[in-house]
């Protein structure tokens, strides 16, 4: 790791940054599989037990990631158990392959959701406005071609006017339309299955901390019949035994993790490094609660641009600039706020962050030298993978 830029993550389970770091144990599981031979159908119905465990799930697999899960998920809504029909898509794909998604939920992760749904050969049906969707939109949405809705729970989402998940179950329901669930990002594993989501989909390598895969939940049948796309479009999804068995140690640690006490922990850092810059002219700083519910706090700074002679883009660049380099989440910050999350915080790490803190936006001179915000960060990823 030593020839790689050294990077603090204070902006949370960022594909971009690794996503998160793995406990000694489940690293080591890692390690041991890449020594043995394993059948494959063996380890996934292992991770199963230990998903339906996790989520309240009947049945679960492991694929490449959350993305992977929704087409998968939306795969097996379009062609069910039949086995010849999953080998003939995407191409030979038929016209009950609607999928019905709120407009505000049509958000990117890095990447358009609609693709991940897309790549299956379903077309996407957008329902309501981006930031409204009433049940009888929904309702109306639903035809005889429609086998599946997508629901998402994100910050990524609009975050008002989205009809509630019960009631979306519940239209859909009506209609015999399957319902998957992307809560990629969430900590709560068991509240979609249990209030009647078919598949629930989560990421391994988010809050749980393990290998990169996605962690598809659900009904029987309906995961037998997304785990069976691997025959066709989810061959190139994949997980090799390396990532089932440590995914399967990670979501074991998960279940006998205590996240009430480890908040409380995260809590102490936050007013730790709020204090470190409450005293800075041009700087607020507010301790906030996770908009989707999550158990977690960051701490918001809320930038002055007059006085403080920086905007929140040049103060997240001198930041970058410093070393380590210290990766903020950035969501906010053409509204002038940048955030800090503590949950990948290796030991030590809090008290270099609020030194870095307090010297940066203390350096009125290097921070005017910072860079503003970029067209090409405003537009988006594209930049950094052509930049090589
Ligand atoms: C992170 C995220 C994804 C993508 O997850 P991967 O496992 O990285 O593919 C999808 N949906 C939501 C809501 C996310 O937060």
């Amino acid at each position: 790791m030593n020839h790689f830029t050294k990077i603090i993550n204070v902006s949370g389970t960022m594909t971009g940054l690794g996503a998160s770091i793995a406990s000694e144990s489940v690293a080591q599981a890692t390690s041991a599989a890449m020594k043995n031979f394993i059948f494959i159908h063996e380890a996934q119905r292992h991770a199963s037990t230990v998903i339906a465990e996790l989520t309240g799930a009947e049945k679960g697999f492991l694929t490449a990631s959350a993305s992977a899960a929704i087409t998968l998920s939306v795969a097996a809504a379009i062609t069910g158990l039949d086995a010849g029909y999953a080998l003939s898509l995407p191409k030979g794909v038929k016209e009950k392959s609607k999928v019905v998604v709120q407009a505000g939920h049509l958000c990117s992760y890095g990447a358009p959701i609609a693709t991940a749904i897309e790549l299956a050969g379903a077309k996407v049906v957008s329902v309501g406005q981006a930031t409204q969707t009433s049940d009888i939109s929904l309702d109306y949405a639903l035809d005889e071609n429609t086998c599946a809705a997508l629901y998402v729970v994100s910050h990524h989402t609009a975050s008002y006017g989205m009809i509630p998940f019960e009631r979306f179950v519940e239209i859909c329901h009506a209609k015999n339309v399957m319902v998957i669930v992307d809560a990629a990002s969430e900590m709560n594993l068991c509240g979609f299955i249990e209030k009647g989501a078919d598949i629930a989909i989560y990421s391994a390598h988010k809050f749980i901390g393990g290998p990169t895969a996605g962690i598809v939940a659900g009904k029987k049948d309906a995961i037998r019949a997304a785990y069976l796309q691997n025959i066709g479009i989810g061959r190139g999804f994949k997980v090799g035994k390396e990532t089932i068995l440590g995914a399967c140690v990670a979501m074991k640690e998960w279940l006998s993790k205590d996240r009430i006490a480890e908040r409380k922990e995260e809590k102490e850092i936050l007013n730790f490094w709020k204090k470190s810059v409450e005293k800075i002219d041009g700087i607020k700083a507010y301790i906030k609660p996770d908009p989707t519910g999550n158990l977690i706090d960051r701490l918001e700074l809320h930038i002055n641009h007059q006085k403080l002679g920086a905007n929140a883009a040049m103060v997240a660049d001198a930041l970058a600039n410093h070393n380590p380099s210290i990766i903020i989440r950035n969501h906010f910050i053409e509204h002038n706020i940048i955030e800090l999350d503590p949950c990948n915080l290796k030991e030590g790490q809090s008290e270099i962050v609020a030194k870095a803190l307090k010297e940066i936006l203390s350096d009125k001179a290097a921070l005017k030298k910072a860079a503003d915000i970029t067209d090409s960060q405003r537009n988006g990823t594209v930049d950094g993978y052509l930049s090589w």
